[in-house]
């Protein structure tokens, strides 16, 4: 599977964001990756699901790889259940893993009973450049509890709400009420869409919620656009895949961070968001 070993550029942003550009040649790989969600009918998901596969915390190992310490989960079927079940799971695999990282790409405010559950599980979180910037100078606290904090980057671009506690419920507890502020409909089961990056730092879990506006932004749209990158969970913690060369060898910082910040919320909203979050629901 050499094949599949990516080519790497490491970029960093003026204000410090750092960023990893992949170079993924097999695009069979990078369609499994942007095969985000299905309904149940004909769905491609379905078709990895066997008896062979091994589970991990309820999902399953599918050993579709986009390159080596990268792994798709998935959920055995489809389901209705409220994301943050699987946000339990995913929590259990990193307590496990503790080198390792998962990657969850939001539920686009589809409708949950439609949509099979998938994630990346990553076996080196070292990988994805948000995890350095999370725990460098560019961190900001904004909330502070006993054994509980949630803050973002101070800086322009990629804006993850980072929660951190060696609580399982207290993540779990911040996750739920941080969806309700940015948009969670419970009438339509409707979710906003924010991708997720979890991972542990010794004892805590830290949990990175970056909420989307956007799922591409507009460029890809364009008439003119030759761009393959459209950001998904990898992305959002900075590390970017593509299977264009051009791409991969021209692309740059500036266009990341333009990336960025057209699919992302602002710092200021941000931090609006977060002066409404209710500290009394953090078990
Ligand atoms: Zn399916």
């Amino acid at each position: 599977m050499t094949e599949n070993i990516p080519e790497v550029r490491h970029l960093k942003s003026s204000s410090g964001i750092s960023f990893s550009l992949n170079y993924i040649a097999s695009q069979t790989h990078l369609e499994w990756y942007n095969k985000s969600e299905f309904p149940k009918k004909d769905c491609d998901f379905c078709q990895l699901v066997t008896p062979e596969k091994e589970s991990i915390h309820s999902l399953l190992r599918t050993t579709m790889s986009l390159f080596p310490g990268h792994e798709l989960l998935i959920s055995p079927s489809h389901g209705d259940d409220y994301i943050g079940l699987y946000l339990r799971h995913m929590l259990d695999i990193t307590d496990e893993n503790a080198a390792a990282a998962i990657a969850f790409d939001g539920s686009k405010n589809v409708k949950l009973k439609n949509y099979h559950f998938n994630c990346h599980l990553l076996s080196d979180k070292n990988i994805l450049p948000i995890i350095q910037d999370a725990g460098g100078s560019l961190y900001k606290e904004i909330i502070k509890q006993d054994n509980f904090s949630i803050g973002m980057l101070d800086v322009y671009g990629r804006n993850p709400i980072i929660v951190r506690s060696s609580s399982r419920d207290k993540v779990e507890d911040a996750f739920h009420e941080i969806e309700k502020l940015i948009g969670v409909s419970f009438s339509t089961s409707s979710h906003p869409y924010i991708n997720l990056i979890i991972w542990k730092d010794g004892e805590d879990y830290v949990l990175a919620v970056i909420p989307r506006v956007v799922y591409k932004p507009t460029e890809y749209y364009a008439e003119d656009n030759s761009w393959d990158i459209a950001p998904g969970a990898l992305e959002m913690g900075g590390f970017y895949l593509t299977s264009n060369h051009a791409e991969f060898v021209n692309l740059k910082v500036e266009q990341l961070m333009r990336i960025n910040d057209e699919v992302s919320y602002s710092n200021t909203h941000i931090q609006e968001l977060l002066q409404d979050f209710d500290l009394s629901k953090i078990s």
